[in-house]
């Protein structure tokens, strides 16, 4: 992707574990880096179109003169945050706080925090079959398009389907939606956890009548397995009620461990696996 550069930006700021430095302040040098696609910009000549460096500058040095933390990683966290947050152009800003006067009784150039945060694609499953399942799903959404750090793309169809697993209950709703956030996985297991008790999900018997559940299907082509999170989701591939929803909003998205597209998984187990899409 393309990229704006600042480098060495200055800023005398108030950070560090010391009183000292919180009261007296020293200089601080930033380089930034955004990811940001300046094509459009470039063909027009348009300002409008890009993401203005000079602002760039300011927003930094004021961010970072208005606050004061003890770590130069929290300030650099906050710092690429806010700017992800501020400037919707930008996808990935990778920022090096550096601190060339810090308190340390030797000879150096510099110590610095560099860092790289971005907003990332992330697919979510859910299904309902308890009280008003539309109800339900629909809360979800909202639940996410108010939180910041989450940005809703795609909302596949709801889908009547027939329960999995082997337990006696009711249909279910199942859709599934894409988001770009700048949570990583285990942030959003979390965000989508309390989103699930918000609706008064009870964690019973696995595969068992719920509320609400959402799962995380994809997130960014990562492959991940933690005793808390499995990505991509285990069973997706064995779930029509998850790939044909999944197929209508990311068809040509690549599962990372089978390097097939979602479209082609829907069709493979249409053909051979268990129906449950009424
Ligand atoms: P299944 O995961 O087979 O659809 P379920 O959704 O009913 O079953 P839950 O009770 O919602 O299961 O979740 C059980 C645990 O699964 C969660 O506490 C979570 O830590 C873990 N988990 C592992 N991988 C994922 C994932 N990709 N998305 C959501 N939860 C996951
Ligand atoms: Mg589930
Ligand atoms: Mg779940």
């Amino acid at each position: 992707m393309d990229q704006i550069i600042v480098e060495d930006l200055q800023v005398y700021a108030y950070h560090g574990v010391h009183r000292q430095e919180n009261e007296k302040g020293q200089n601080f040098f930033v380089n930034v880096t955004l990811d940001t696609d300046t094509r459009e910009a470039a063909r027009s000549d348009d300002l409008d179109l890009s993401t203005n460096y000079g602002e760039i500058c300011r927003f930094v040095h004021r961010f970072l003169t208005e606050h004061t933390y003890k770590l130069i990683e929290t300030a650099a966290e906050r710092c690429a945050e806010a700017l992800l947050l501020w400037f919707p152009r930008v996808r990935q800003v990778t920022l090096e706080l550096m601190k060339p006067e810090a308190p340390i009784k030797l000879s150096f150039g510099s110590v610095s925090v560099k860092i790289v945060r971005g907003w990332r694609s992330a697919c979510i499953a859910c299904g309902s079959n308890m009280g008003d399942r539309k109800a339900h799903l629909e809360a979800a959404l909202r639940a996410l398009r108010e939180d910041r750090k989450c940005r809703i793309m795609r909302v596949s169809d709801w889908m009547e389907t027939t329960p999995y697993g082997g337990v006696e209950q009711e249909n279910f709703l199942n859709g599934a939606f894409s988001l770009e956030t700048l949570y990583t996985p285990e942030e959003l297991l979390e965000v989508l956890q309390k989103i699930e008790r918000g609706e008064n999900r009870e964690r019973r018997e696995r595969w068992g009548p719920r509320t609400l559940d959402l799962d995380i299907l994809l997130y960014e082509g990562r492959v991940m397995d933690t005793d808390r999170l499995t990505i991509p989701h285990r069973d997706m591939t064995n779930r029509d009620f998850v790939l044909k929803p999944l197929a209508q909003i990311a068809p040509y998205e690549i599962h990372p461990v089978l390097g097939k597209s979602i479209m082609e998984l829907s069709r493979e187990l249409e053909k051979d696996g268990e129906k449950h899409v009424l």
